[in-house]
């Protein structure tokens, strides 16, 4: 894979300092703004390329990716609820479309964005589905297009992730709501490595960074989203056991912390949940 180094991505104003490995792989902190992300990265020609075939392709992987799946598009889906107004939807990298089979089910108008071909027809041929080719940036949609714009575990993905908040931010109505799904690998990462438990946490070069609520909320914050509302927003539930049961133990106890905080610890580690509502542009 074509690899370059690159300024952060957030804030440009460094190429940021080790810290943590995954075999030839490097995780760097940006000691301006703590942005955590991968030095050296994949170029942008070689990320399209690979995520043509990131997806799984066989019917039974697929099935298995959407069980997995289930209890986070379900939790997202009643939290979107109150907000519906039009009902107009756009699920960016929204892979075979489950979570917009969902929300059409729900009442609402949806499109999808992905970049996968495979993907995309299955999304098209078995849920008739409207999507658009990805990335997001090129599928051009006009202003205030929008009243809800959801993206699972898409933004670590992302070589710009400000460049795409901008972008969401554009194509949402004023006052429209984006969800966004996100992994937080880092604490786990510092107790793990703490312990000298060797592990690829990261995924690495898939994924290109990672958020912590704290940035993601500064960086939506700069570019005019307001109201964020953190929450742990549900597990997932993949078919491998040993997976399976961290993922239940783990994400079961920051779901009971943050309800006994009164919706306010956010568990270090697991994946989290953002809602933010589009203020005016900054
Ligand atoms: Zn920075």
């Amino acid at each position: 894979m074509e690899m370059e180094e690159v300024d952060c991505p957030i804030c440009e104003g460094s190429k940021g300092d080790p810290l943590h490995t995954e075999g030839s792989f490097q995780m760097v902190q940006c000691p301006s703004c703590q942005f955590i992300f991968l030095n050296p990265r994949p170029t942008d020609d070689a990320l399209i390329r690979f995520y043509q075939r990131y997806l799984p392709e066989e019917v039974p992987s697929i099935e298995s990716w959407e069980r997995m799946m289930r209890p986070v598009f379900h939790r997202a889906a009643n939290l979107l609820e109150p907000y519906r107004g039009s009902g107009r939807l756009l699920d960016v990298g929204t892979g075979f479309g489950f979570f917009l089979v969902e929300m059409k089910k729900r009442g609402w108008e949806t499109a999808g964005v992905e970049i996968s071909q495979k993907a995309t027809d299955y999304a098209r041929d078995i849920f008739g589905l409207t999507i658009f080719p990805g990335p997001l940036e090129k599928a051009g949609f006009p202003d205030n297009s929008f009243d809800a714009v959801t993206a699972f575990y898409v933004i670590e993905h992302l070589s710009h992730p400000v460049a795409f908040l901008r972008e969401c931010h554009r194509i949402l109505k004023p006052g429209g709501l984006l969800l966004l799904r996100y992994p937080h690998t880092t604490p786990i990462k510092n107790l793990l490595h703490f312990f000298g438990v060797k592990n690829r946490l990261y995924d690495l070069p898939a994924h290109l960074s990672d958020f912590s609520p704290k940035i993601i909320q500064g960086c939506l914050e700069k570019i005019g989203f307001e109201k964020c509302q953190h929450s742990i927003g549900g597990y997932t539930l993949p078919c491998d056991l040993g997976k399976r049961t961290s993922s239940i133990l783990f994400g079961g106890c920051a779901e009971a912390l943050y309800y006994l905080s009164g919706n306010k610890f956010l568990f270090p580690g697991v994946s989290k949940t953002v809602l933010a509502f589009r203020g005016n542009l900054k």
